[in-house]
């Protein structure tokens, strides 16, 4: 422990942000890198297994990978074959199953009209109700397609999800749900569309598969920072917990998943059927749709949405979002350490959205490192920092290691 730091890195988080920013790290830079997870699993909230009927199924919920970044896609592609998925969801309404998102035969079959594509906008207008200035999330679908199709499709699948009505909700929550005038009845347009043929997880070992990144499971940063010396460190976790909730607790939605496994080929008629008004859970997902997997039987999962347990979604009100900028500031001038990812940035990110923040920072300390090393031969010498309960030490010519400050 003399020296040189044992790592470079100490990436806290095994899910996208942490294992693209390891790889890149190990395969570009040449670096040493811990990654380290408290769950017993790689992957973050994407990881996948075979449960017990072989039968491969996402633990936290389904994950379908789209993206529009070529480079995103071109990025993962090291890692994966694919193949190719268009997702597709069916909403239970008043007995009916009806594409969502909401397009022209949603609104002929819950209306029980025979509008054409030309037609379907007119009809739109005469439902719409205006809403001036467009605040909530109620405002945007109502100002779209009128109060009775936001009722019966959004308002409650709302209202269970988040634990609020949309009215209390920002405009983002539904700013990107599409109604479409035509027939599409794919989830998702994005110019990529497809599944890791063998599966998340299968691709994530790929990525983390190299000599200079050592892996450690079951554990919590903090009962390993103290253990090991490391230059920098990447923090995927809850930017709260990590400054110790200093400016108060972030709300997150969590959720319940209740996995079944049943005696048939198929369960149900579409990949997800979503249930905005019954019942306690959202959505079922059948997985063989994801994964292309033939079996004579078939798994689901049900989910309950919840405010206690794992941090799932960030919660987009103003007053969170207040609560957020303190700690977006405190981050932004502790040294030595990188906030990146869903949760250390407090924000509802897409898989894609975290590997393309993760390759962004990626070329900064990049960058910074090329900068410093050109200066002076090593990297830039600063005087002693404090990071969290951590106080960084630096010394001309020596990489900074982080170490426990004494308190
Ligand atoms: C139900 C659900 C469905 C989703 N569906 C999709 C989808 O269809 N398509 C899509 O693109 N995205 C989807 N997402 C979003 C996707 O899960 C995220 O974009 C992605 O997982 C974020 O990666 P991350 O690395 O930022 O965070 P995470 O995957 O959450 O990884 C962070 C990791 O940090 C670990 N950690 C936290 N604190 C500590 C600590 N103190 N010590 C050690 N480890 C710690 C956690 O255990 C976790 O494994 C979905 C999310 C959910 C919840």
């Amino acid at each position: 422990m003399n020296g040189e730091p044992a790592f470079d890195y100490l990436i806290v988080g095994a899910g996208f942000a942490g294992s693209v920013l390891a790889e890149r790290l190990a395969s570009v830079l040449g670096k040493k890198v811990l990654i380290c997870d408290k769950r017993n699993h790689i992957g973050g909230n994407a990881y996948d297994h075979f449960d017990a009927a072989g039968l491969l199924v996402h633990k936290y919920g389904p994950h379908i990978f789209h993206t529009n970044s070529a480079d995103v896609f071109n990025y993962l592609s090291k890692f994966t074959a694919w193949r190719e998925y268009q997702h597709r969801v069916l909403a239970s309404v008043d007995g009916q199953l009806l594409p969502i998102p909401i397009n022209l035969d949603t609104i002929n079959k819950f209306y029980g009209l025979n509008l054409t594509s030309r037609e379907v906008d007119d009809f739109l207008d005469t439902v719409a109700e205006q809403r001036n200035p467009v605040r909530t999330s109620e405002d945007v679908v109502v100002n779209r397609v009128g109060q009775e199709l936001y009722s019966k499709f959004f308002k409650n699948y709302t209202r269970k999800q988040w634990g609020l009505d949309p009215s209390e909700l920002e405009a983002q929550v539904t700013a990107r749900i599409p109604v479409r005038i035509n027939r599409d009845d794919r989830y998702f347009t994005d110019q990529f569309q497809s599944m890791p043929r063998r599966g998340f997880t299968h691709m994530f070992e790929n990525m983390l598969d190299h000599p200079n990144i050592k892996i450690l499971l079951n554990c919590d940063y903090r009962e390993v920072q103290d253990a090991f010396t490391f230059g920098q460190m990447i923090y995927t976790g809850p930017v709260d917990a990590f400054f110790d909730y200093r400016f108060g607790k972030l709300p997150y939605r969590s959720l319940e998943f209740r996995h079944e496994t049943h005696d048939r080929e198929r369960f149900q008629p579409a990949p997800v059927v979503n249930f905005p008004n019954d019942y306690a859970f959202t959505r079922i997902t059948e997985f063989k749709y994801l994964t292309g997997q033939e079996h004579r039987k078939t798994s689901i999962v049900y989910e309950f949405p919840q405010a206690e347990g794992d941090p799932y979604y960030p919660v987009p009100q103003p007053a969170n979002a207040k609560i957020y900028a303190q700690y977006r500031a405190l981050a932004d001038t502790t040294p030595g350490v990188h906030f990146v990812g869903r949760l250390a940035t407090y924000k509802y990110y897409n898989m894609d959205q975290v590997v393309a923040q993760a390759l962004t920072v990626f070329k900064n300390i990049a960058a910074a490192e090329a900068a410093g090393a050109l200066s002076n031969g090593e990297i830039k010498p600063a005087a002693t920092r404090t990071v969290g309960r951590n106080r960084v030490h630096n010394k001309p010519g020596r990489r900074p290691v982080l170490q426990p400050a004494r308190t």
